[in-house]
């Protein structure tokens, strides 16, 4: 979580598919030359994607690494080049779109694209590669979505007509499944994300296969990208009790990709670079796994070191920290927390601001003080689609600051977690402790083995990236624990 309110976004979301009414027409695939269905022309995918662009940036944030940032561009710039895109023959009004490649500060491993142009990796995602080709193969993947305009074509598949791409996402996020909780953590997590997770397969291959041939045409040995899906199998693996999203749930079948690439690689002959130095020079000093500054969970406690609070999270309920908020999730998705920011001044006009929603029911409202802290509590019910929403929510002042920190769960359920809501609220406390203060984050080493050894002896005497056990490094550096590494090979270790 860091200070990023941005009030707009969600309006942006909620009324831009009024503002692009569509009707269901053919487009052109760019990818493969055919003509399809899609929901949108050009130009409105484009508009779509500037405005989610927005939205994408506030959600997760933009990696403070201009060095990289413009790296990663470039990279993408040249292999964009060798696509439709850099052939005169191709509608100018596509040759004429600029593309932007953009670097997310996010440790999940995730790269993804929106219509109209708009690419985005994480730095978890790059932290994961070994070399500039399983980079370039990623990027031209993304690129081969966009180019094939399969979210349009998705969208007229799916019939979502006026409601629009957004739109749809956003609805599935928060009302979809009948299960309240379960719909807030997946926008929480994804947001307008959420649309892009469900390509059919059909679609994932047709991007790999142009991945792969934008990667070989911009000179590269796309078959190295391999080892990387080997890599996402494995997360995915090691992923499976948390249930958190990564590249596999916007990526099906890995296993199968990792024998396919190399297969589509062998049918060119154009790549042969790999540039292992390249990519890694840019990596080191890259922040490794979770980035305590905007806020980490320790024995229960959610810590903010530079919002300087700190609140206790129920026993055994999962944590998704994002920019604009501290989600947590009961086991069974029967409840959730949100900590977030409010737009008001004070907690009761915060108060006031939510409860003159429309479909919102006050039982209980009034002052209290938390830990020395002005607050305004307010419980009740929302009509949702999904039926009756019991909630309690409590806006806390702090720093200058109001916050919102909200349980919600079924009408019927409320009484059950109302004390498990008051005591995760009730524990909002300004953080004092220095040892939770100073923490920093632990970054990118990149180093040549000193020796020949297994890679888990070259972490003994480095730290613990937070979020990233001594497996989830082994996996990042695309090698098992009891590898062994030859003298001289590079490793990127967890570093200070
Ligand atoms: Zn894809």
């Amino acid at each position: 979580m860091r200070y990023l309110p941005s009030p707009r976004v969600l309006l942006i979301l909620l009324f831009l598919p009024t503002s692009v009414l569509v009707g269901c027409g053919t487009t052109t695939n760019l990818v493969t030359g055919e003509t399809q269905r899609g929901a949108y022309t050009w130009a409105e995918e484009v508009q779509i994607g500037t405005e989610a662009d927005q939205q994408i940036t506030a959600q997760y944030g933009l990696y403070d690494d201009a060095g990289l940032t413009a790296y990663v561009d470039q990279l993408g710039q040249a292999v964009l080049e060798t696509s439709a895109y850099g052939d005169p023959n191709t509608p100018a009004e596509v040759r004429n779109t600029p593309f932007y490649f953009r670097v997310l500060d996010s440790p999940v491993v995730n790269a993804f694209a929106l219509p109209g142009g708009y690419i985005y990796v994480t730095r978890g995602l790059l932290a994961h590669l070994d070399n500039e080709a399983q980079l370039a193969v990623v990027l031209g993947h993304e690129i081969g979505h966009v180019l094939a305009r399969h979210a349009s074509r998705r969208a007229a598949s799916a019939q979502l007509g006026q409601f629009g791409l957004l739109g749809a996402a956003v609805l599935g996020g928060v009302l979809g499944g009948g299960d309240v909780a379960q719909g807030i953590l997946d926008y929480g997590s994804t947001g307008v994300g959420l649309l892009f997770l469900k390509y059919s397969r059909n679609d994932e291959r047709e991007a790999d296969r142009a991945g792969v041939a934008y990667a070989e045409f911009a000179g590269y040995d796309a078959a190295e990208a391999a080892r990387f899906f080997r890599s996402l199998q494995r997360i995915g693996e090691q992923a499976g009790a948390s249930g958190i999203p990564n590249f596999l749930s916007t990526h099906p079948n890995p296993s199968e990709r990792e024998q396919t690439i190399p297969e589509l690689a062998a049918q060119y002959d154009t790549g042969t670079a790999v540039n292992t130095a390249q990519l890694l020079a840019q990596l080191e000093g890259v922040v490794l796994g979770d980035d305590p500054r905007q806020g980490y969970t320790e024995d229960g406690t959610f810590f903010h070191p530079e919002l300087r609070f700190k609140f206790d999270i129920p026993s055994g309920w999962q944590v998704q920290n994002q920019p604009t908020a501290v989600t947590m999730g009961e086991p069974n998705g029967n409840a959730v927390l949100e900590f977030t920011f409010a737009q008001e001044n004070t907690p009761q006009a915060a108060a006031n601001a939510f409860t003159g929603q429309e479909g919102i029911n006050v039982s209980q409202q009034g002052s209290l003080t938390i830990n020395g802290n002005r607050a305004y509590r307010v419980a009740g019910s929302a009509n949702t689609q999904n039926g009756q929403v019991g909630f309690i929510a409590t806006f806390i002042a702090f720093g200058g600051t109001v916050y919102r920190f909200m349980g919600l769960t079924a009408a019927n359920a409320l009484s059950t977690y109302s004390n498990t809501f008051d005591n995760a609220q009730r524990s909002f406390a300004r953080l004092t402790e220095s040892r939770y203060l100073n923490r920093s984050p632990v970054r990118i080493d990149v180093v040549e083995a000193n020796r020949s050894a297994t890679f888990s002896s070259f972490l003994s005497g480095r730290p613990s990236p937070p979020g990233l056990d001594e497996n989830g490094l082994a996996i990042l550096n695309q090698v098992d624990l009891n590898s062994q590494i030859s003298s001289g090979a590079p490793l990127k270790l967890p570093g200070n």
